[in-house]
């Protein structure tokens, strides 16, 4: 076998101007022993400075005379080494999304520190019970009394925890101390996992599936045992069994002697689900998510890796436990916005699961009640496999829902912000002692504040974006944090009219309260649920009948069923509508159909009502009507005519500068770059050039919707292709010029088919 003697190592910084590979001689002893994906510590830079690398090459080829090669320093210590999975995952990351490697690195490396494993002692009973009896007799004849109480808990017990008998038995360290020295007992030590999961709970069977569930599951299965690895989407109602669908599978997998990973989004990572995957497969399953500390995390991928777990459920970052054998990966409500990464590199827990599960030989099944245009585009083309499931397995039909025109409510003279027909239903209601929930369709808090006078808004000094209006006259800029109190005259004219423009969940509460005397109302948006727990609290209270209504924004909507809860109410159903991206239509209809979802969900029947001003909007009329189809033909009409994902793909490149001159110039070259296709640099560039000036259009550049954050500007570059590999391509090249131009102030980010507005 023939060794490398270099080795090309990518330095632990993250940041674009190093993210090149380094090339350094492999030290004796370490020749043979150095692999791809080790840490090791490299001099590096001009102090020689040792800092943390990762092998991602061991080849025999020098790139430069070997008296100018630096040589590795050694392993780092207590690092752990990348995975040869890990190291392509992380690469295709790279190509994909634009990041550098150590970015992507950092991303699929759930833990990167080794930690030690906790310990607990324990004492062992060396003599039989006799003897043990024999000995307790002679202690309680001394008089021992501390002796003669371990020795009489040790009849009984052959292992005691040493915590217990310390200080439950009250045993001093010499007491224990002597019995050992006279070979009754030993005193050991015993490492464990940190377990972030508490919970006791008998083992419960499934359910019986249904003619469709079992369908489902039997198709799955027999496809994988016929070697076919393929993409399942299953659109199903909330309710539908898609769950049930899911543990039944990951049996079956287990059977298989597979492990399984299970995305869900972090907010519906409740008690409830865990539970119901504990009571199924009790201490092979386990959670992964950001709230576990780094011994936790760690302890969950050593499980993992040596074949203790079955199942880890987590959000996106779940997707990197490294199993041995990973048989499926299931993704529940795959059309949720939390799965794509908000930070470099941005990819989307969807399309990284599909590349993870070729690469791992497993299948990946989707679920969802709004299926993503993305994944059900691609079911219609065929590329993925589609599954429905339309009933209820425990009855319980869909709500009747209804649409209030709120234009004509202030026609007629209703200037409140809850219907007649709403204020109607809420009080038979509150008769019938049954529960309504209130549901604000917007993102943020109650707004700005602005001049009634001359029209002037509160703003960030900083960003370029309003201030929101806080409790206790706070306004606070959600962008940078910066904070000031609400003035008492407007510092423009004088004027004391300088108001909030109440439409927040905190207004609606006050209304409630001043239309229903009496009424108990509970709250819950990004105000209420700041502290940790304070989420769960409060739907444990209105589950528990603490309050008639529960008023909040899109939190409230998620997963949770309220058997009291027979009316829902949509306030303004189009707000979500004017977000500035393309995606509204689909949030909207999201947001509306989950809704209308939480109504009758028990025995007693529910209703829904959709308040809004726009009732002709496709996304309502259709949400109304609980038409997935409908909505879907409509909405994708309008991509294919727009241009916009999932019929076309779209990267967005954000620059970010200090200077606003600068950043301008530096976007206009940029575009320029773009547009010239780069001079031909060999062989087939030619056709490149084609297929890019032929497929590949440029919008841009132009200053963000956000313009400065924190005192920095932003401009914004799209390219819409229908061929990803354009796109990427395009990325290479400007990513090549970046380097070679030594920009150092300002900063350059990827975004591939961007959800939400940039
Ligand atoms: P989803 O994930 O689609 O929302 P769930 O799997 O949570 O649906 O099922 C909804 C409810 O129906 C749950 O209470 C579940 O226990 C029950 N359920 C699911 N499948 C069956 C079945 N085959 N027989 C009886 N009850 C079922
Ligand atoms: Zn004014
Ligand atoms: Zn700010």
């Amino acid at each position: 076998m023939i060794q490398g003697r270099y080795a090309n190592i990518i330095i632990d910084i993250s940041h674009e101007k190093v993210d090149k590979t380094f090339q350094y001689k492999i030290p004796e002893p370490l020749l043979g022993v150095l692999e791809e994906g080790m840490c090791v510590q490299v001099p590096f830079g001009k102090g020689d400075h040792l800092r943390q690398g990762y092998v991602v090459e061991v080849t025999d080829r020098p790139q430069f005379p070997e008296e100018k090669l630096k040589q590795v320093a050694g392993i780092a210590a207590g690092s752990l080494p990348v995975e040869a999975d890990a190291m392509k995952l992380a690469a295709w990351m790279k190509h994909t999304y634009g990041s550098t490697m150590i970015a992507a690195l950092k991303t699929v490396l759930p833990v990167k520190q080794a930690m030690k494993l906790k310990e607990k002692k324990k004492i062992t009973r060396l003599l039989t019970a006799e003897e043990t009896r024999s000995v307790w007799a002679q202690a309680l004849q001394k008089n021992q009394k501390a002796r003669a109480k371990i020795l009489e808990e040790l009849t009984e017990e052959e292992i005691l925890p040493y915590e217990l008998v310390r200080e439950k038995l009250g045993a001093s360290q010499a007491t224990l101390k002597s019995l050992e020295s006279q070979g009754v007992i030993r005193i050991e030590r015993e490492s464990y996992y940190r377990n972030p999961v508490k919970l006791k709970a008998d083992r419960e069977d499934g359910r019986v599936l249904s003619k469709e569930q079992a369908g489902i599951c039997g198709r799955v299965l027999s496809d994988f045992d016929e070697g076919k690895r393929k993409t399942y989407l299953i659109h199903g109602i909330t309710g539908s069994g898609k769950t049930e669908v899911y543990l039944s599978l990951i049996e079956g997998m287990i059977k298989r002697k597979k492990q399984c990973i299970v995305l869900i989004p972090e907010i519906a990572l409740t008690y409830q689900t865990l539970l119901r995957f504990y009571k199924r497969f009790g201490d092979r399953v386990s959670v992964m998510n950001s709230t576990l500390s780094a011994g936790e995390k760690f302890d969950q991928c050593e499980r993992a890796r040596k074949g203790e777990l079955d199942v880890i459920i987590g959000p996106r970052s779940a997707l990197f436990v490294p199993f041995p054998d990973l048989g499926m990966i299931v993704m529940d409500e795959e059309h949720e916005t939390s799965y794509k990464s908000e930070t470099m590199p941005r990819y989307h827990a969807r399309e990284t699961a599909e590349y993870l599960a070729g690469l791992k030989k497993a299948c990946l099944v989707l679920g969802s009640a709004t299926p993503s245009l993305e994944a059900y585009y691609r079911a219609q083309k065929g590329c993925y496999e589609l599954f429905t499931l339309n009933n209820r397995p425990t009855g319980g039909s869909l709500a009747a829902v209804s649409v209030i025109d709120l234009r004509r409510e202030l026609k007629e003279g209703n200037r409140s912000i809850f219907s007649r027909r709403l204020q109607e239903l809420m009080e038979e209601r509150l008769a019938k002692k049954e529960q309504t929930m209130l549901f604000l369709n917007r993102r943020g808090y109650a707004g700005f504040v602005s001049c009634r006078f001359c029209g002037y808004v509160m703003r960030c000094p900083h960003c370029d974006v309003s201030l929101s209006q806080h409790l206790g006259g706070r306004m606070v800029c959600h962008y940078c944090g910066y904070e000031t109190r609400q003035p008492q005259k407007c510092p423009e004219c004088g004027s004391p009219y300088i108001l909030g423009f109440k439409a927040g969940t905190e207004q609606i509460e006050e209304q409630l309260k001043a239309r229903f005397s009496g009424i108990r109302v509970l709250r819950m948006d990004a105000d209420t649920t700041r502290k940790k727990d304070s989420y769960e609290r409060i739907l444990a209270a209105f589950s528990g009948g603490e309050a008639d209504v529960l008023v909040g924004t899109q939190m409230i909507v998620k997963g949770h069923d309220f058997p009291n809860v027979t009316l829902v109410g949509v306030l303004a159903a189009d707000l979500s509508l004017n977000d500035s991206d393309y995606r509204a239509g689909e949030r909207t209809f999201q947001l509306l159909t989950q809704a209308a979802g939480r109504a009758g969900r028990g025995s007693l029947p529910g209703e829904v009502l959709i308040q809004t001003y726009r009732p002709d909007h496709y996304g309502i009329v259709q949400a109304a009507r609980q038409d997935y189809r409908a909505f879907y033909e409509e909405e994708i009409l309008y991509r294919k005519l727009g241009g916009y994902p999932p019929v076309i793909h779209m990267m967005a490149i954000l620059i970010t500068s200090p200077d606003e001159k600068r950043g301008e110039a530096l976007s206009g070259r940029i575009a320029c770059l773009i547009k010239e296709q780069m001079p031909p640099c060999a062989g087939h560039c030619d056709i490149q050039k084609d297929e890019i000036a032929r497929e590949v259009t440029l919008i841009g550049p132009a200053r963000a919707s956000i313009g400065k954050i924190n005192d920095i500007y932003r401009f914004l570059l799209y390219c819409k292709s229908p061929k990803y590999h354009c796109l990427t391509k395009i990325k290479d090249q400007v990513e090549r010029y970046w380097e070679s131009a030594g920009i150092k102030e300002e900063n350059i980010q990827f975004d591939f088919d961007p959800v939400g507005s940039i």
